[in-house]
């Protein structure tokens, strides 16, 4: 399909930098759309990573991600307020285990002081155990860092990219970057050319955010001077039995590639231990290994020592968009209009807020006018987690509306009004539903739940059911017979 509009601003990528971006864009009086190639936005490296907002102590202010990350840092708490996903300050314990190691955290400290971090102290051994009594023995100190938080990434993305909608932003999923035209040599200063499988996108300016694929975009732009090396990292999630062995996220001293293995609580309540970090050539390579899972656990245990591989639940692998710079790449490239923001590595997740304040000051730089919208609105309705409700407010909640007291998960208490509520906000598939409620993430896994999220999802998308997919074209879960009638979606089951 051709479209000859011309769009304000494209992004491409629907992950933590484009999503901000599209939502710090949706204030202004703009035509913005954003492309993203999987059916849900945050399912690149924004969904597989640590959930957490650093502290911001850790980068040096020398580089890009070290100055971007406490900026970034406000910029979550600041979004938490407005658009109600759930983050716990639970604060850093940056572990020593001998005088070394407490020199040289205390070298982090003092830069984090540098960098505007406030609240950083330094805490003796005994101070460290009273907090943390499950830490091992062998701690000398520690650096307590109270800024740190946990939140769900998905979560909070997914929200950022509703807000952005709310406001304005077109998110097109399913829309992968396939090609990008050559400069007219009649037209220099006309629009970027982008194709998707399915149509043809123009706009003045053109946002890289692709994440693992941002240089593969910058070639297709022309303008590729970056490599993307992919970073894996595997992490584990424990039995909700191990709940509250840390309370706070224990990172080790750092190696000189990775802030090592931690261990933290999760806004969910469980407890994460992870990530490695190994560079590898695939950019679709995210198994997980017993040689990793080794790693993790016998550093794990180093810090926390009752951590055992007995209670892993789940496990899953990530790749950093490490670029060959080893820092963040944003900015103007030699084609005009076309900006990257690549490279975007750990603390990237952390500074995503930041990056996409300085993008919008690139793109005004580079002649976009910014003028803001009167009706912009920067909240929107939090939704509503009915399993953490009391039980007053769960009866409200259902006397008001009876689609709160139709469970459709019963493992993580999920209802059908919340269910409805993240069709609205953008949910196109299974995992899209379970990201956004949890609706199979309990521990039948589905089993009961499946059925009803494709039964009011195919309602919502007006498609028949077996239409609807789990994470997108090619997933489908169930096929029709020829010998019966299209399955109709209605609510219930
Ligand atoms: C194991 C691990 C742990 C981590 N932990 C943390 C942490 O705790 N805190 C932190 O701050 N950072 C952390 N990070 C880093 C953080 O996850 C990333 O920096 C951040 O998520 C990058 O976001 P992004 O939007 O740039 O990339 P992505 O989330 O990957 O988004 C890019 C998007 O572009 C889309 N895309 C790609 N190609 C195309 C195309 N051709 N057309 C359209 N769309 C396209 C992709 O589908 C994807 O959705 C971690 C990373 C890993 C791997």
């Amino acid at each position: 399909m051709g479209d000859v509009h011309v769009h304000d601003v494209l992004i491409i990528g629907g992950g933590a930098t484009g999503a901000t971006l599209a939502r710090a864009l949706s204030r202004f009086d703009l035509d913005v759309v954003l492309l993203e190639a999987t059916a849900e936005v945050a399912f690149g490296v924004s969904k597989a990573n640590s959930g957490i907002v650093h502290s911001a102590m850790h980068a040096s202010p020398d580089t890009l991600k070290g100055r971007l990350e406490y900026p970034g840092n406000l910029g979550w708490r600041r979004l938490h307020e407005e658009l109600g996903f759930g983050l716990n300050p639970v604060g850093e314990v940056l572990v020593a285990l001998d005088e070394q190691q407490l020199a040289k955290i205390e070298t982090i400290r003092q830069q984090g002081i540098r960098k505007g971090v406030p609240g950083t102290e330094p805490w003796t051994a005994q101070r460290t155990l009273d907090a943390q009594p499950n830490l091992s023995r062998e701690v000398r100190g520690a650096v307590w860092a109270p800024t740190a938080c946990v939140f769900n990434p998905y979560e909070a993305v997914m929200l950022v990219a509703d807000a952005a909608r709310r406001n304005g932003v077109r998110i097109e999923v399913e829309q992968p970057v396939i090609a990008i035209d050559p400069p007219d040599p009649q037209t220099p200063d006309g629009p970027l050319v982008l194709h998707t499988p399915t149509h043809t996108w123009r706009g003045r300016f053109v946002v890289n955010a692709a994440g693992l694929f941002a240089d593969d975009m910058a070639e297709l732009a022309g303008v590729r001077d970056f490599t993307i090396l992919p970073r894996k990292g595997e992490e584990y999630l424990l039995d909700k039995r191990m709940a509250g062995v840390v309370t706070s996220i224990i990172f080790p001293c750092p190696s000189p590639i990775s802030k090592g293995t931690l261990v933290n609580p999760t806004v969910d309540g469980t407890i994460m231990v992870g990530p490695t970090a190994q560079t590898v050539d695939d950019k679709h390579d995210t198994t997980t290994s017993e040689a990793g899972a080794a790693q993790v656990f016998t550093n794990a245990r180093k810090l926390v020592p009752v951590i055992s591989e007995r209670d892993v639940i789940a496990e899953f692998a990530g790749l950093r968009p490490v670029s060959d710079t080893e820092d963040f790449i944003i900015g103007p490239t030699d084609r005009p209009g076309f900006i990257n923001a690549a490279g975007i590595q750990s603390p990237g997740l952390t500074g995503a807020p930041a990056i996409a304040d300085m993008l919008v000051d690139i793109l005004a730089d580079a002649g976009l006018a910014l003028t803001e919208k009167a009706d912009w609105d920067p909240t929107a309705p939090h939704p509503v987690k009915f399993a953490q409700l009391s039980t007053e407010e769960q009866r409200e909640l259902a006397e008001r509306d009876p689609r709160y007291s139709q469970l459709v998960c019963r493992c993580e208490i999920v209802t059908e009004a919340e269910i409805r509520d993240a069709c609205e906000r953008g949910a196109h598939t299974l995992d899209g539903l379970k990201f956004r409620t949890r609706a199979g993430m309990g521990r039948c896994q589905g089993g009961f739940c499946t059925w009803p999220c494709m039964r009011l999802l195919a309602e919502h998308l007006d498609v028949p059911v077996a239409e609807v997919t789990k994470r997108g074209r090619g997933t489908w879960l169930v096929r029709e017979r020829e010998d019966q009638p299209v399955a109709t979606a209605s609510t219930g089951g």
